[in-house]
């Protein structure tokens, strides 16, 4: 593929989410009818909801539900709140999580969501409103067998305890596994929150260990300390990973001995940020991306690596922990300086992986210690690295396009023996 010169459509997520698509099924030899399936979300929801503000205002906000695919089972995937999301980035998102649970061969298809909001100017009260409504004008098209949200960028465990309430208001019973990534204490799972950075973890070191390193020999740069960039740079710490550095958005970390990220950790809880943590200098955050490590960890938002900075980057793995952090066309100039990737769809996969577990626990009122819950998250998590090397070897293809070639194939193959409803 030839680089994309425009920025647009370089940063447009279901543009890039559509390339690899439409490179790996070519190299699959994709029938053409299931391709025109899969390259089109199943459903598509927009919704304009009205909230009333703390000040007596009304606001209309404008979200969406898009429903990728339900061929391998219920619908399944994130809500997230932002100012940035539009119709296009939810398709992008939707379709990524039905790769994303092919890839790790969990019974869900792939869904997104959004509201186009701006959670940092907004109260605890009016949040709850606009979760509550959003919940409510989606009651038909949710629910364990159907469509099972979860968190994202700028939800929690605290928005899901909503968007249950309300759905278990509505069908007049308690619904615990209408949606994943719930407080422990009202259906959630042990592990769930640690999860997305813990699945970074497990295949970065089995990254590390194909590529006949050493944790304690490599270094790594985080973007991102919010939920995934924040327990993946504890976990890889905990492991022997030196974690020189940590890109947030309005800041930066850098520690070239390693920073002590349990401490870290303290302080962002009485502080509320990193900003001015002691045990590191301050660095640009831009330049922490391209600056010498050997691990690089994108966990924040999409399109951080574009072909403005790819060929400056000095890492010699990347591992995905965001979902479309690198473009599709600064993947070609990964690959000509030989990047080790580890995709999206394989690298945050620990987080839908560990909702599953969730979901078969509210469903059989049965709950797993944590321990059970992180061993089976190895597990699956180490099987699907393997799957996805076997592919790449196999077809001569690099990780992400093996990755998706995985997925497509489990998809379609489950849509083939299915049948289409006539
Ligand atoms: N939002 C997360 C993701 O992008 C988790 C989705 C889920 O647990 O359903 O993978």
């Amino acid at each position: 593929m030839s680089v994309v010169h425009d920025q647009h459509t370089e940063t447009n997520p279901w543009e890039a989410q559509a390339a690899r698509f439409e490179l790996a099924a070519k190299k699959l030899n994709l029938d053409p009818g299931l391709w025109k399936i899969l390259s089109q979300p199943a459903r598509e929801i927009t919704v304009h909801i009205p909230v009333q503000m703390d000040d007596g205002r009304i606001e209309l906000f404008t979200g969406y539900r898009v429903q990728h695919s339900m061929a391998r089972g219920p619908a399944k995937g994130g809500i997230r709140y932002a100012p940035e999301v539009n119709l296009d980035e939810v398709r992008a998102l939707a379709a990524w999580m039905t790769w994303k649970c092919a890839v790790v061969d969990i019974p869900f298809g792939g869904a997104k969501g959004g509201i186009i909001c701006d959670p940092k100017k907004m109260s605890r009260g009016e949040l709850e409103r606009m979760t509550r409504r959003f919940t409510a004008e989606l009651i038909e098209v949710i629910g364990p067998e159907k469509d099972v949200p979860a968190p994202d960028v700028n939800t929690n465990e605290q928005t899901m305890a909503w968007m249950m309430d309300t759905y278990s208001m509505h069908m007049r019973q308690t619904v615990t596994a209408v949606v994943t990534g719930k407080p422990i204490e009202i259906g959630g799972s042990r592990g769930r929150r640690e999860a997305t950075g813990r699945g970074v973890m497990l295949v970065t070191l089995q990254a590390v260990k194909k590529l006949g390193r050493l944790p304690w020999d490599t270094r790594v740069v985080v973007q991102g300390f919010g939920n995934v960039g924040s327990y993946a740079a504890l976990l890889l710490h905990e492991q022997g990973f030196k974690v020189i550095g940590i890109a947030e958005w309005n800041c930066g970390l850098h520690n070239p001995n390693g920073i002590d990220i349990k401490k870290l950790f303290e302080y962002k809880a009485a502080t509320g940020g990193i900003q001015g943590f002691p045990g590191a200098d301050a660095a640009d955050q831009n330049e922490l991306l391209v600056s010498e490590c050997d691990v690089l960890v994108p966990a924040a938002m999409e399109n951080q690596i574009t072909t403005l900075n790819a060929a400056k980057i000095k890492a010699k793995i990347i591992v995905e922990g965001a979902n479309g952090p690198t473009t599709a066309a600064a993947d070609d100039i990964l690959q000509e300086k030989g990047v080790f990737i580890i995709p999206d769809i394989l690298a945050n996969a620990g987080g839908v992986t560990t909702s599953y577990f969730e979901w078969v626990q509210d469903r059989q009122g049965y709950f797993w210690k944590e321990a059970h819950v992180n061993a089976e998250l190895e597990h699956i998590m180490v099987d699907s690295f393997q799957a996805v090397m076997h592919y790449a070897e196999a077809h001569q293809v690099n990780n992400r396009i093996a990755a998706y070639m995985l997925a497509i194939d489990r998809v379609a193959s489950t849509i083939r023996t299915r049948g289409i409803y006539a």
